[in-house]
This record gives C-alpha cells, sequence and structure tokens, in this order.
C-alpha cells in the first residue's frame, strides 16, 4: 500500500514524531527500535559480547547500582550475602555497599589498595568467603588513574569457583575510566559485569552501559516496563545509545595511537614538573603508581597549598583542572582515595587533577608548566 500522507497520533508514547518510542509496533516505533537494536549489537562486537548481553542505563552511576543492587536483590531471599570491593572505588559502587550494610543486606570487606593506588590480588582472594557472591573492583581510578590488575583478579576468582563448583563469586568492573585506553574485551578480562558510560568517551552524558554476561543472576531494581531485558524498565534514551555507540567505535579505532600520544604528552608533564627548579622547591607528590596508570592521568599534591586555591588560580589563566581538598575539611570534596594511598598524610594537603584528553597539545602542557611556576612564584613568600 503506498502511503503519500504521515499522521503520527502517538503523543502519550513519545511527543516528538522524529523520534517514536522504540517500543511501539507501528513503521516509526520499528524504526526506533532498530536504531537501537543495531547499536546494541556494534556496542557487544566492541566488547567481544553478545547483544543480548549489552543493558542501556542513565549512566555509570545507575549501571553500578545496578549491577551491585541487582545480584544481592536475585539472590538475598537465599542466604546472606557477601561483598567484596576496594577502599578506593567510586561513590556510585561505595555508598551502594555502604547502603547495604546499613539496611543489613548484606556484608562488605573493604580491601585497601597498596600505597601506590593498586590492590594486591592476593588481597582479594584472601576475602573470599563462602557466602561472597560478588567482588567489584574499578579497572582505573577516577582520580589517581591507577589501573587495577582484573585479569589476575578474574583468574583468583575463577579459581575459587572451580574449586567450590560455585558460580560465585561473581566479578564486576567499573570501566568507566578505562574504555578510551584499556583492553576492553570482556572475555579476556575474564568478567561478569562490566560498566561504563558516554560521557567519558566523548558520547553524550546520561547515557551508560551495564555488560551482563549470560546466565549472570541479575534482577531489576526499578520497577515497570519491559525494556532492556527486564533489567532497565523506561523509554530507552535512543540518541544518547546512537551517540554512545558512535563514540566507542572511534575510541577503538583510535585506542592504540592515543594511547602513545598521551603517554608521550603526560610523561613530558612530569618531567617538566621534576625538573622545573620552582618547583621542586615544593617537593611536589605524584599520587598514585607511575607505570600502571592512565595515559591521560596526573594526580599530584602540592604540599601546604590549598588546592582550590590553586585551581583557582590556574582558572584565572584560563586552565581548568580538578581537586580534592583536604580529607579533614568534611566538606563531601574530600578524597578518600588520597587518604587510602597515604593514610599517615598530612591532612591539609589536598590534591590536583590534571586529566588529558583528544584536544591536549604539548603547548597546552607548556603553558600549564609556566603558569604553575608563576603561581608557585606568587605564593611562595605566604606559604614558605
Ligand atoms: N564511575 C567512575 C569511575 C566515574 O569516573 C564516574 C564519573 N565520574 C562514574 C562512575 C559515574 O558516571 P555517571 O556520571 O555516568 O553516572
Amino acid at each position: 500500500m503506498k502511503k503519500s500522507k504521515k499522521i503520527y497520533l502517538d503523543y502519550a508514547s513519545s511527543a516528538s514524531v522524529d523520534s517514536a518510542n522504540p517500543g511501539a509496533i507501528h513503521e516509526l516505533g520499528i524504526k526506533e527500535k532498530s536504531k537501537l537494536e543495531n547499536a546494541r549489537k556494534n556496542v557487544a562486537d566492541v566488547l567481544g559480547a553478545h547483544s543480548d548481553e549489552i543493558v542501556f542505563t542513565s549512566g555509570a552511576t545507575e549501571s553500578n547500582n545496578l549491577a551491585l543492587m541487582g545480584v544481592i536483590e536475585k539472590i538475598s531471599q537465599t542466604f546472606f550475602p557477601h561483598i567484596i570491593i576496594t577502599n578506593i572505588e567510586h561513590a556510585s559502587v561505595l555508598e551502594v555497599c555502604k547502603h547495604l550494610e546499613k539496611t543489613k543486606q548484606a556484608e562488605v570487606t573493604y580491601v585497601p589498595v597498596e600505597e601506590n593506588g593498586i590492590v594486591d590480588p592476593k588481597k582479594i582472594k584472601k576475602a573470599i568467603k563462602k557466602n561472597t557472591i560478588l567482588v567489584s573492583v574499578m579497572y582505573a581510578n577516577n582520580e589517581i588513574g591507577t589501573i587495577q590488575p582484573i585479569g589476575e583478579i578474574a583468574k583468583e576468582i575463577r579459581y575459587f569457583r572451580k574449586h567450590k563448583t560455585s558460580i560465585f563469586p561473581l566479578f564486576h568492573t567499573d570501566a568507566t575510566q578505562a574504555i578510551n585506553y584499556l583492553l576492553i574485551k570482556v572475555e579476556k578480562l575474564g568478567i561478569d559485569l562490566m560498566s561504563f558510560n558516554g560521557a567519558k568517551i566523548y558520547g553524550s552524558k546520561g547515557v551508560g552501559v551495564l555488560y551482563v554476561k549470560r546466565k549472570t543472576p541479575i534482577s531489576s531494581i526499578m520497577f515497570g516496563g519491559n525494556q532492556e531485558f527486564g533489567l532497565r524498565p523506561g523509554t530507552e534514551n535512543v540518541a544518547g545509545v546512537v551517540a554512545l555507540k558512535d563514540a566507542l567505535q572511534v575510541v577503538e579505532k583510535i585506542k592504540e595511537k592515543e594511547v602513545k600520544r598521551l603517554t608521550k604528552l603526560r610523561d613530558y608533564f612530569l618531567d617538566q614538573l621534576n625538573y622545573s627548579k620552582i618547583l621542586t622547591n615544593y617537593r611536589i607528590v605524584l599520587n598514585g603508581d607511575l607505570k600502571n596508570r592512565l595515559p591521560n592521568n596526573i594526580n599530584i599534591t602540592i604540599p601546604k597549598i590549598p588546592s582550590d586555591l590553586l585551581v583557582l588560580e590556574l582558572s584565572a589563566r584560563g586552565i581548568y583542572i580538578s581537586e580534592k581538598s583536604a580529607c579533614k575539611s568534611g566538606d563531601g570534596k574530600a578524597s578518600g582515595v588520597i587518604k587510602a594511598i597515604n593514610p599517615n598524610g598530612n591532612e591539609n594537603d589536598g590534591s590536583l587533577r590534571f586529566s588529558l584528553g583528544r584536544q591536549t597539545k604539548k603547548t597546552d602542557i607548556d603553558y600549564t608548566i609556566k603558569s604553575l611556576k608563576d603561581i608557585l612564584k606568587k605564593l611562595k613568600k605566604w606559604y614558605d
């Protein structure tokens, strides 16, 4: 049948003609659904996964919440579960665990990382108990950029499972900061669940992924429709998902080159920090391991000078970075990560995070170093 006119009378489903609800069974809905499913297939391909293992969410916070709470929800009727995480996880893992403890839904072991910001897989192994259902270790830390030995931890977990002929513990990783730079093939990593978002991969904010390996016991933690295999109710964010898919494909394509380029730039930055006379007067401390860190991350402490003051001085020169203030300030911005790697550190010392990206050039680093020098010279008389 030839259709000359198109009349959209499905505004209650989605109030926009050019983006119908992918759940609708009419022509426009089917087109939208096919964009969604194509994106799912493409994302799965990049991860070396199956399409039905890709759950789209609103971001990494939701993916992490779903991973932890969803597994608890599924099995907590059968026994009292135990979870293992590290003490430098993102708040969207850490706070879920605190909530689960407070509401007596689970017991949690917080394995401390070593001074270099990396967890010892043996310590994870030692923490596994009969009732451990989940181990969650972030792939790379968002503050200090340290890369965790995910493959080795997976090996310890596999050994335990085999020995006990159990499917537990499951292994989840928050890979949000790792996607741009590290291996993300789920089989090779040996993980059951993996979270990430669009925002950190040059996609859009407000969209994320939870990879869920087939047969993983997990329930929805929200209630409503049966979208996303019943794990994540709500009309799908098709535009966001398509943007995430496009971004992920670009990331994979340029990863090797970009890792090389940024590693060089990062090491140049560090050299400049080390060799600059003015800066050495201030005994700058690099937080986190020098080698096993993301190619785009530099996190330093400049003792005695409040980190927020440095951020504002840099901002006044057009340089925008992140900081974590001193632990004792208790303003919600304090860095648990810096405290975890340096428990005896001076409580007044905050940290500065310089994170490089696709637009960063050598001249940007030169300007940043020069500005830091100027700022420290200016502040010298106050803090010397
Ligand atoms: N995990 C890590 C490691 C992150 O860096 C972030 C973003 N800061 C999140 C989770 C949360 O991501 P989203 O904002 O998409 O919820």
